[in-house]
C-alpha cells in the first residue's frame, strides 16, 4: 500500500469516527428514529458524510479511486434504517455522477449494491444486534464487498481485470469487512452507552424521588464535608433551598458551636468507619440522627445521615417517666399544693403550661375554688371562690369531657352554649375534667391556656394533658380517701381508748370488792366451826378466785387489743421462777392432781433476759388449764435448754385435744366440747393470752396432744435476746 492509500484510509477512518460521534450526539438519544422525517434528515447527513468520504479518496489508477463509502452505507442500512439509507444513497449517487470519470459506474454501483444488500440483510435479520452482532457485521460486510468487487471487475476493462483482482481483493475482502465491523461495533458501543446512561438517569431520578419523599431528613457529604445530597425535608428543616446547601459545608450553614459538633461527629464516623446515633433536642422538636460512612470499597468517600423527627416518641418517653414519677409521688406525698407544684413542673417538660390552674367544684354552693392557680396575666386571692356559669371550665365539668378550644371551636360551642368570658381572654384553651376514681363524678377541671399563640397546642398535647388531669383527679380523690380514713381511724382510736378506760375502771371496781370477798371468805374458812359452813366459805372463796382470774384475763386481752401491753425485759433466773410457781401451786392446791416441777438436772441457776411477768403468766395459764383438764395422773412443768434456745413446757396426763381442735384452741373465746369428761369452766381466753404473750416475746408455741392420753404445751425462746 503506498502512502496515498494510507493517507486516504486515515482520512476516511477519521470521517467515519466523526460520524459515529455524530450519531452518538444526535441520534442515539432520539425516540423518533423510525419516523420518515428522521429518516430523510439522517439520510441527508449521511449523504453529506458520503460526499466527504468521496472527497478524500485514494486513487488506484487515474479515474479509479476508492474510499470507505461502502462501510458508511452498510452501517447506515443496519443502524439507521432503509429511508435514511435510500436518501443517503441518492445523495451519494448524484455526487458521484457529478464527479464523473472512468469509475463513475463502479462508484454508483458500489453505493447501490451495498445499500440494497445491507437493507435486505436488515430485513432478513431484524434482530441481528441481539446475538453475535460481530458475525453479522463481518458477514454482511464480506458479502457486500464481494458483490461490489465482482461488479467492479465486471464493469472494468477486460485487460485491467487481472490487476484489479490482484490489487483489490485484499482491501475488499478483508480490509473493508473489518472496517465495517469496527465502525458497527463502535456504533453498538455508543448505543449501549446511551442505554446505560438512560438507566443511570432513571435510577438517579428514582433515588432522588425516593429520598425526597422520605419523611426523614437525609443528607450526604463528601470527604471535605461539603453537602452533595440533601433531601427536601432536610432543606425544609433548615429553611434553605437545595442550591444553598449543596457544595457548602456546615460552617456556612450553622452556628460555630453546632458546626463544630457536627464536624466532630463526621470526623469520628469517617475515621472509625462506624455508625453513630444521637438525639438532639431543639426548642420545637427532638430528632434522632443515624450517621454512617459512605464507602466505595475500602475508601470512605463521605458521610450520610438519616435524621428522624422523634418529638412525639420523645414526649411519650418523657411522659412515661413523668407519670411514673407522679404516681410514685402520689403515694408518698399528702400535700396537694406540693403535689400540684410538682405536676406543673413536670407537665411543662412535655407541653406548654405557663398558665395552669385547677378549679375544684363544690356541689353545695355550686362554686369553684382554686387550689392551684399560676397565670401570666392574672392572680387570685387565697380562698377565692366563684360561680363560673357559662364558662368553658363549667362547660367541661358539665360535659365531663376534655376540650381543646381554638377560636373556631369556641364559635361552634357558642352556637348551642352561650359562653361567657371570665378573666383574661386567651387565644387557645385546654381543659380536662378531674374525675373521681369511679369515673362517675367530675370533681373539678384542670386548665392550661396560652394568650399569644393559637397553635400552642396540638391534638397530641391535648391527649397528654388529659393524662395529667387524670393523675391529678386520682390524687385528689386519694387525698379525700386518706382524709376519711384518718377520720375513721381517729374515731376508732378514741372509741378504743374509751373501751380500755371503761374496762380498766370496771375491772378495778370489780376487783376491789372481790379482794374483800376473797380475804374475808379466807378468814371465815378458818374461823367457822361447822363443817358445812366451812364448805360454804370455801366455795365462796374459790368462786371469787375464778372470777378474779376471768377478770384479769379479760383485762389482759383488752390491753393486747389496745396495743397497751409493753414488754419489760430483765435478767432473772428461770429456775427461781419455776420454783416460785411450784411453791404457789403447792400452797393453793386447785385439784387433787399432783404437780411436778421439772428443771434440768444439776442446774441451780439459769439466767435469761426476758419479761418475767409474761413468762410467769404463760406458765400459770398453761398449768391452770392442765389442772382443769386432768383427772388422773400428774401435771409436770418446767424447762429445757440447749446452746441457742430454751423451752418452757407444761405436760399433763389429761383428756388431751383432738388434732382438729388443736388448731383452734388458741383463738379467743374458743373452747372445746369435752363431752362432760371434765366440768370445764372458763372463758376461752387463757390460751389466746398465752399465744399473744409468746409472740410478744418472740416465742414459738407448739402442742403435742392425744385424746385421753394428755397434752404437752411448749414455748421455745431464743437465748440471744
Ligand atoms: P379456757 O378458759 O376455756 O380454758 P383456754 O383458751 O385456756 O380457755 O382453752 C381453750 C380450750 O382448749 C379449753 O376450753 C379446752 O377445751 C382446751 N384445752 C386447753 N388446755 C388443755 C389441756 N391441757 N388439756 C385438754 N384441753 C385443753
Amino acid at each position: 500500500m503506498n502512502l496515498e492509500i494510507f493517507v486516504g484510509l486515515l482520512q476516511n477512518g477519521a470521517i467515519l469516527l466523526a460520524t459515529t460521534l455524530l450519531y452518538d450526539i444526535f441520534w442515539s438519544s432520539r425516540s423518533d428514529v423510525k419516523s420518515v422525517r428522521y429518516g430523510i434528515v439522517a439520510g441527508l447527513i449521511i449523504g453529506l458524510v458520503a460526499i466527504l468520504l468521496m472527497m478524500t479518496p485514494w486513487t488506484m489508477s487515474p479515474g479509479l479511486f476508492f474510499d470507505t463509502r461502502s462501510v458508511l452505507y452498510l452501517n447506515s442500512a443496519l443502524f439507521m434504517g432503509p429511508i435514511a439509507t435510500v436518501v443517503a444513497a441518492l445523495v451519494g449517487i448524484v455526487y458521484r455522477a457529478y464527479i464523473g470519470g472512468s469509475g463513475v459506474y463502479m462508484g454508483i454501483a458500489t453505493i447501490v449494491l451495498v445499500s440494497v444488500v445491507s437493507i435486505i440483510w436488515k430485513k432478513i435479520f431484524p434482530n441481528w444486534r441481539k446475538s453475535k452482532d460481530w458475525v453479522h457485521l463481518l458477514s454482511c460486510g464480506f458479502i457486500c464487498h464481494t458483490i461490489v468487487l465482482s461488479a467492479i471487475i465486471l464493469l472494468s476493462d477486460s485487460q485491467d481485470r487481472v490487476t484489479m483482482v490482484k490489487n483489490m481483493s485484499i482491501p475488499f475482502l478483508i480490509l473493508y469487512p473489518l472496517i465495517s465491523l469496527s465502525v458497527g461495533k463502535l456504533l453498538i458501543n455508543r448505543i449501549e452507552n446511551h442505554k446505560v446512561r438512560q438507566k443511570l438517569e432513571l435510577s438517579d431520578a428514582r433515588y432522588e424521588s425516593f429520598i425526597d419523599t422520605s419523611e426523614d431528613m437525609i443528607f450526604m457529604k463528601d470527604n471535605s464535608r461539603k453537602y452533595i445530597v440533601v433531601n427536601s425535608n432536610f432543606c425544609k428543616a433548615l429553611s434553605k433551598q437545595k442550591y444553598e446547601l449543596i457544595d457548602n459545608s456546615d460552617d456556612t450553614i450553622f452556628t460555630g458551636e453546632m458546626s463544630k459538633k457536627y464536624y466532630e461527629s463526621d470526623l469520628y464516623v469517617i475515621n472509625s468507619k462506624k455508625t453513630v446515633r444521637y438525639e438532639e433536642v431543639f426548642p420545637d422538636k427532638v430528632t434522632e440522627t443515624v450517621k454512617f460512612p459512605i464507602s466505595l470499597g475500602y475508601n470512605i468517600t463521605g458521610v450520610a445521615a438519616i435524621i428522624r423527627d422523634i418529638t412525639s416518641k420523645y414526649k411519650m418517653r418523657e411522659l412515661q417517666e413523668v407519670l411514673l414519677y407522679l404516681s410514685r409521688l402520689s403515694l408518698v406525698d399528702n400535700d396537694l399544693d406540693v403535689f400540684l407544684q410538682k405536676v406543673h413542673f413536670n407537665m411543662k417538660k412535655v407541653i406548654n403550661a405557663d398558665n395552669f390552674y385547677i378549679a375544684l367544684y363544690n356541689k353545695e354552693d355550686e362554686t369553684y375554688s382554686y387550689p392551684y392557680f399560676i397565670d401570666q396575666k392574672e392572680s387570685i386571692e387565697p380562698g377565692f371562690k366563684e360561680q363560673l356559669k357559662g364558662s368553658l371550665t363549667d362547660y367541661v365539668r358539665i360535659m365531663g369531657k376534655g376540650l381543646l378550644v381554638t377560636p373556631e371551636v369556641e364559635k361552634e360551642i357558642n352556637n348551642y352554649y352561650p359562653l361567657k368570658v371570665y378573666g383574661e381572654y386567651s387565644q387557645v384553651w385546654m381543659g380536662a375534667p378531674l374525675m373521681d376514681s369511679g369515673l362517675k363524678e367530675v370533681i373539678g377541671v384542670a386548665v392550661v391556656q396560652d394568650y399569644r399563640d393559637v397553635a400552642a397546642y396540638t391534638q397530641e398535647d391535648f391527649n397528654l394533658f388529659e393524662i395529667f388531669a387524670n393523675t391529678i383527679g386520682t390524687y385528689i380523690e386519694k387525698l379525700e380517701f386518706v382524709r376519711k380514713l384518718q377520720k375513721a381511724k381517729e374515731s376508732a382510736e378514741s372509741s378504743d381508748r374509751f373501751k380500755t378506760i371503761f374496762l380498766a375502771n370496771v375491772t378495778h371496781d370489780i376487783r376491789t370488792p372481790l379482794n374483800g370477798i376473797i380475804g374475808f371468805s379466807d378468814i371465815l374458812q378458818s374461823e367457822l366451826d361447822g363443817e358445812e359452813h366451812k364448805e360454804y366459805a370455801s366455795i365462796i372463796n374459790s368462786s371469787a378466785h375464778k372470777l378474779l382470774y376471768t377478770i384479769n384475763s379479760v383485762m389482759d386481752i383488752a390491753k393486747i387489743e389496745a396495743g397497751e401491753i409493753t414488754v419489760i425485759k430483765e435478767n432473772f433466773c428461770l429456775v427461781e421462777l419455776v420454783k416460785d410457781l411450784n411453791r404457789f401451786f403447792a400452797k393453793n392446791p386447785k385439784s387433787k392432781v399432783k404437780i411436778i416441777m421439772s428443771t434440768p438436772l444439776d442446774v441451780e441457776k439459769f439466767e435469761i433476759y426476758s419479761d418475767k411477768m409474761k413468762l410467769e403468766q404463760i406458765l400459770i395459764n398453761l398449768i391452770n388449764n392442765s389442772l382443769k383438764f386432768t383427772i388422773n395422773g400428774f401435771v409436770e412443768f418446767g424447762f429445757k435448754f440447749d446452746n441457742n434456745s430454751y423451752t418452757i413446757y407444761v405436760k399433763d396426763t389429761g383428756i388431751g385435744i383432738s388434732k382438729e381442735n388443736q388448731k383452734m384452741i388458741f383463738e379467743r373465746f374458743k373452747q372445746v366440747d369435752t363431752h362432760q369428761k371434765v366440768k370445764a369452766v372458763g372463758t376461752g381466753l387463757g390460751l389466746s393470752i398465752v399465744k399473744e404473750f409468746s409472740e410478744l416475746l418472740n416465742g414459738e408455741i407448739s402442742l403435742e396432744s392425744e385424746l385421753d392420753r394428755g397434752s404437752i404445751f411448749m414455748v421455745k425462746f431464743s437465748r440471744e435476746q
